[in-house]
Order: C-alpha cells, then sequence, then structure tokens
C-alpha cells in the first residue's frame, strides 16, 4: 500500500488579478521504501507539491491519502495530528531552535507527541549516533558545520518514527562535499528504516542516487526514470 497518493491535486495562487495553476490535476504515488528525487526548475511547484503532500497546505482540488486515509474532509487538528505521526519534513536551511542542544531539538517533536523525556533523550541520542554526530549531542546549532547541522535536521525530522521523510533541497546550501556526506546518512537512515523520502534537489548526481526520479511540468508530476 502508498504511504502518499496525491489524486488529481490542483493548486491555484491569485497573483494580482491573475490565477496561477501551480498544480494541475497532479497524481503521483509514493511507496515504502521508494527514495524519490523531485528535479524541477524554480517557480515549477517542488515547494507547493511538498508542503500540499505534507498536509502543510491545502490543494485546491484533489485528494491527498497518507497510509490510505483521504484527508481532504479531515479537520485542520486532525491534519496536524495525522501529519506529525507520519510526516518528517527537512528544508534548506535547518530551522533549529538556536537556543537548545542537537539532542533537545531532537527531542522535542517526542516531547511534544507524549513521549517522556528520558525516552525522548535514548531515541535522540540514538539517532545522532547513527548519522555519526554522538559526539556533536550537546553542541548548539551555531557550535555544528552547516552538514552537522542539516544532519541534526535530519534526525529530528524522523524522530517521532515517520513513515514518510518530504526533504526541499536539503542540500542546497551545502557545498558539493558536505552535500554528499549529508546525503549519505539520509541514504543509510532510509535503507535502515524503510522510510519513503521525496527530495526536491537542483543536484542532478543526488537525483542519480535515488530509486525514482520526476519532475513538474505544466502542473503534472512526470517521471523521467
Ligand atoms: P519551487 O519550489 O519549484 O521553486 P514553488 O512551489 O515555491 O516552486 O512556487 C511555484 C509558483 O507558485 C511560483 O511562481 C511562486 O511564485 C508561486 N507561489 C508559491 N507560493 C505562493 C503563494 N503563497 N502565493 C502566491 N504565489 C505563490
Ligand atoms: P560536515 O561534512 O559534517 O559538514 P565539515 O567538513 O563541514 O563537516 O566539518 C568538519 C568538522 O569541522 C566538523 O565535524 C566540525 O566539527 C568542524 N567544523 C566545521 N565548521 C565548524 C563551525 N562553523 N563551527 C565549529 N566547528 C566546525
Amino acid at each position: 500500500e502508498p504511504v502518499l497518493q496525491l489524486q488529481g491535486i490542483t493548486r491555484v495562487y491569485k497573483q494580482g488579478g491573475a490565477a496561477l495553476a501551480v498544480l494541475n490535476d497532479a497524481e503521483f504515488t509514493l511507496f515504502p521504501g521508494q527514495s524519490v528525487a523531485l528535479v524541477a526548475p524554480s517557480g515549477a511547484g517542488k515547494s507547493t507539491l511538498l508542503h500540499v503532500a505534507g498536509l502543510l497546505e491545502r490543494p485546491d482540488g484533489g485528494e491527498v491519502f497518507i497510509n490510505g486515509v483521504a484527508t481532504s474532509q479531515l479537520s485542520d487538528d486532525a491534519r496536524t495530528a495525522l501529519r506529525r505521526n507520519t510526516v518528517g519534513f527537512v528544508y534548506q536551511f535547518h530551522h533549529l531552535l538556536p537556543e537548545f542542544t542537537a539532542v533537545e531539538n531532537v527531542m522535542l517533536p517526542q516531547m511534544i507527541a507524549g513521549l517522556s523525556r528520558q525516552r525522548a533523550r535514548a531515541r535522540a541520542l540514538e539517532l545522532l549516533d547513527y548519522l555519526g554526530l554522538a559526539a556533536r549531542a550537546k553542541h548548539r546549532p551555531a557550535e555544528l558545520s552547516g552538514g552537522e547541522q542539516q544532519r541534526v535536521a535530519i534526525a529530528r525530522a524522523v524522530a517521532n518514527a515517520p513513515g514518510i521523510l518530504l526533504a526541499d533541497e536539503p542540500t542546497g546550501n551545502l557545498d558539493p562535499h558536505t552535500a554528499d556526506h549529508v546525503f549519505s546518512a539520509l541514504e543509510t537512515l532510509v535503507e535502515a528504516t524503510g522510510l519513503a523520502t521525496l527530495v526536491a534537489t537542483h543536484s542532478q548526481a543526488l537525483a542519480a542516487r535515488m530509486t525514482r526520479r520526476v519532475t513538474l511540468d505544466e502542473g503534472n508530476v512526470r517521471e523521467t526514470g
């Protein structure tokens, strides 16, 4: 069964007097364990697609299924609850809380989900260790390199064991060497957990390493190999 399915998704933005259909009857299906690269020019609608898929934004038409659950009729609160249990996000900029350490940043979503401090800490340390950051757990974001910050952001995104990871240019702010390092960490995690990932990226080299590649073409998702 797909973890994520987009059916006939339309998203229209009003720009001045005009209407811009960024997504236009878009279809997309993501299965467990798949890692899919979304490669398309700036302005093609990649962020919009990720926001709609991750229930951050409601489409103007169509249906988003998460683990087979239709989401369009759910209340905002129900969508938020579903998102917290099923979807992790990584952005181009880490958005870690600066006053908290790496391990605390990874603990936070778990504590919001109701885990005890002890269990959240144990899981956070395990994840950081897995991503090669054991020695960095007590550092604040400003004390970490760009690559380390992004790996902490990845750990935070998967802390609640979501089945789906959505990433918007997760290595877009990094030099190629560091991007490669961060991407490898992500790959290791995907292989170990069976996480399904959709990653918007400008990097053809990184896209080539993923199991599937798609693009956005006039508001539709098109497979490219
Ligand atoms: P990408 O991530 O591929 O660069 P986006 O999804 O960010 O593309 O944006 C697609 C198009 O939609 C762009 O033309 C952008 O200007 C427009 N757009 C995005 N968000 C909004 C918004 N909230 N209001 C109006 N237009 C928007
Ligand atoms: P990564 O590939 O994980 O981004 P880098 O190659 O950028 O790592 O950095 C190598 C090491 O140098 C890191 O483990 C980090 O400890 C240290 N380092 C890099 N930049 C900084 C920084 N701005 N502040 C503190 N330490 C840094």
